[in-house]
């Protein structure tokens, strides 16, 4: 079988990179560019466009199954790219007495997108990466022959191809900013930057275990360390999808300044730690720092 034709879809590539003028950083002598992934495509959205395209192509029209919390961006992500490109999709999803009950938006979303979702308890999804454990879920789903995406969509294929992301940038910033989930855009990213770029993280989860996650992801993309990164642990909010009455209004303030829509979960907290970082002098005059908007907030923006 042969993959699925992702040009058809037209992607906005390379991305747009805008200048707001933001006097956050002006003061500091500081150019803030953002770099609108968002903008890539209306639904398969910033970094799920760029870690799913190379996982479709290789799946070359199998079954796609992946996994993901009830609110998952990557399973709408997935379920969308199922039903523009006709594959057929299976969403994991964590907690099984989330069958019980009406879908969410998010999920719903999922199910009208064509995307098939097999529920399991937390614990079976906790180890679902090991292999007796994904076999039996892959079996209970009716998957056994399907190509599999790990939850959040990072693997080394979807890592390789976020490097382009990076490549993007190049001669456009000294530092490149982004939020971080599992940290697969990153490892990307870090490895398509020129010598004297730096990727700067921002984790929306809390634990500290990022780092290593990277370096591991970063060893199976290319086989070793790439790039220069660094993460900043300070702006998760107390996890992931946590936040505050500050951090909301601080995305309106935003929303209202530069006309952009600010995704809550990840956007929200890298625009915040830069603003934060700016204010502190962590850049030097004349630095260029580009933020990467690596997606859109739902469910506004999906049609209906
Ligand atoms: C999924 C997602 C991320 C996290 O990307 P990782 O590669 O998992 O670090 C960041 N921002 C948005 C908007 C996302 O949907």
């Amino acid at each position: 079988m042969t993959g699925p034709d992702l040009t058809a879809l037209h992607p906005r590539l390379p991305s747009p990179l805008q200048e707001p003028a933001d006097e956050r950083f002006a003061r500091h002598g500081v150019r803030l560019l953002l770099k609108r992934d968002d903008l890539i495509h209306p639904e398969l959205i910033g970094n799920k466009w760029r870690k799913l395209a190379p996982n479709l192509t290789a799946a070359a029209g199998r079954t796609v199954v992946t996994f993901g919390g009830a609110y998952s961006n990557h399973l709408r992500a997935t379920a969308a790219a199922g039903r523009l490109l006709g594959l057929r999709t299976i969403g994991v999803v964590r907690g099984q007495e989330l069958s019980d009950r009406p879908l969410n938006p998010s999920l719903a979303r999922c199910t009208a997108d064509g995307m098939r979702l097999h529920f399991v308890d937390r614990s079976t999804y906790r180890h679902k990466t090991e292999p007796d454990t994904l076999a039996r879920v892959l079996h209970e789903a009716g998957a056994s022959n399907a190509y599999v995406i790990p939850e959040g969509g990072s693997n080394a294929e979807a890592v390789r191809g976020c490097r382009a992301l990076g490549e993007e940038l190049r001669g456009h910033a000294d530092v490149i900013a982004l939020p971080c989930g599992t940290g697969g855009t990153l490892a990307g990213l870090a490895a398509g930057l020129a010598p004297g770029q730096r990727a700067l993280g921002i984790p929306v989860l809390k634990g500290g275990f990022l780092g290593a996650d990277i370096r591991s992801l970063q060893h199976a993309a290319f086989g070793g360390p790439r790039g220069d990164w660094t993460l900043d642990d300070r702006f998760h909010f107390g996890g992931y999808a946590r936040t505050s009455p500050e951090l909301d209004a601080f995305a309106r303030d935003f929303e209202e300044r530069h006309g952009v829509a600010v995704e809550r979960v990840y956007v929200a907290k890298l625009l915040y730690g830069l603003v934060t970082l700016a204010g502190e002098g962590a850049f030097p005059r004349g630095a260029t720092v580009a933020a990467v908007v690596t997606g859109r907030p739902f469910p506004s923006a999906v049609p209906a």
